[in-house]
C-alpha cells in the first residue's frame, strides 16, 4: 500500500496495478518492460493529457462513433490496468472486444476474457481458434477472429508497429495509444492518441457519452480537421521544449 502523501503516488499505484496483473497471469513479463518505456514518455509530456492527445482523443472517439464495425483489440497491460473502461468505451461507441496478445498462450486469452466479462463485457472475441489471418504478418498475432476480420475501426491500446501496420494495409483505421510518439505504432497509425492509457480512456468514454448526441456532421469535422503526422510533430516539439 502506497501512502497517500507520497509524491508518485500515482505513478506507483499503476505499476502494482501491473504487478498484480503480472501475478495473475494476466500480464506477460515483456509487458512490465513496456511500461516502462511508456512512465519514461509521461514523464516528458508531464504526465498529464496534453492538447494534442485531447485532440487526438476527439478524432479517435468521432472515428470510433462514425465506424460501421469498431473494434476494440485488448492485451495483457490494458486489461490489468483499465478492464472497465474497455466495456464502458465498447458500450458507448458500439464496438467489439477483441483479446489480441504478443506473447500468446490460451490460458491467458481466457484470463483477460474473464477480467473482461467480470467487468461487464457480455462478449470477447478473440479467445481459442482463429480463422482469419492477416497478410505479410510473420508472428502468431497474424491469427485473428472474424470480428477483428471484418472491422473498419480497431482501437489498439498499446500495440506493436507491425501490426499496426499490417491492419493499415487491410484498409483499416487504426487508433493508438501509445505514449512514445516516435514509435513504429504512433508513426503508422492513422490516428495516434500519446497519453497514458489510464488517462485516455476515461477521456474517451467522457467524450464518447458527449459526440453520440452531436449532430454527424459535427462529429465528422473531428476527424477530417486532424492531421496525425502534425499532431506528433506538435508533440515532439513539446518533448524538446520541456527539456
Ligand atoms: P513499436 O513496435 O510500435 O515501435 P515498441 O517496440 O517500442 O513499439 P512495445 O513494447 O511493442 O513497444 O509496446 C509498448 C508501447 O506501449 C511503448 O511504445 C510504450 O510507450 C507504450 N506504453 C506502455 N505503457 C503505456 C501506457 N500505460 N499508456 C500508453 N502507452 C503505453
Amino acid at each position: 500500500m502506497i501512502p497517500k502523501t507520497h509524491p508518485r503516488k500515482k505513478s506507483l499505484d499503476i505499476r502494482h496495478r501491473l504487478v498484480n496483473g503480472f501475478k495473475q497471469g494476466l500480464v506477460a513479463h515483456a509487458g512490465l518492460i513496456a511500461h516502462g518505456r511508456g512512465e519514461a514518455f509521461d514523464y516528458l509530456i508531464g504526465e498529464k493529457t496534453i492538447s494534442e492527445a485531447r485532440k487526438a482523443e476527439e478524432a479517435a472517439v468521432a472515428l470510433l462513433l462514425l465506424a460501421k464495425k469498431p473494434v476494440i483489440s485488448v492485451n495483457g497491460n490494458t486489461a490489468s490496468l483499465c478492464p472497465r473502461e474497455v466495456v464502458q468505451l465498447a458500450k458507448t461507441v458500439n464496438a467489439g472486444i477483441e483479446v489480441n496478445l504478443f506473447y500468446r498462450g490460451r490460458g491467458r486469452e481466457k484470463k483477460i476474457a474473464a477480467i473482461l466479462k467480470k467487468a461487464g463485457a457480455k462478449k470477447v472475441h478473440g479467445v481459442g481458434v482463429k480463422t482469419k489471418k492477416i497478410k505479410n504478418l510473420a508472428s502468431p498475432r497474424a491469427l485473428i477472429d472474424t470480428a477483428l476480420w471484418e472491422s473498419d475501426v480497431v482501437l489498439v491500446p498499446l500495440e506493436d508497429g507491425d501490426r499496426t501496420e499490417a491492419l493499415a494495409a487491410m484498409g483499416k483505421k487504426v487508433i493508438a495509444i501509445d505514449l512514445n510518439p516516435l514509435s513504429r505504432t504512433a508513426q503508422k497509425a492513422t490516428i495516434t492518441i500519446v497519453d497514458n492509457i489510464v488517462r485516455a480512456m476515461p477521456n474517451m468514454i467522457a467524450l464518447a457519452e458527449r459526440l453520440r448526441e452531436e449532430k454527424r456532421e459535427k462529429v465528422d469535422r473531428y476527424v477530417t480537421s486532424f492531421n496525425n503526422k502534425r499532431n506528433l510533430a506538435a508533440v515532439e516539439r513539446l518533448i524538446r521544449k520541456s527539456l
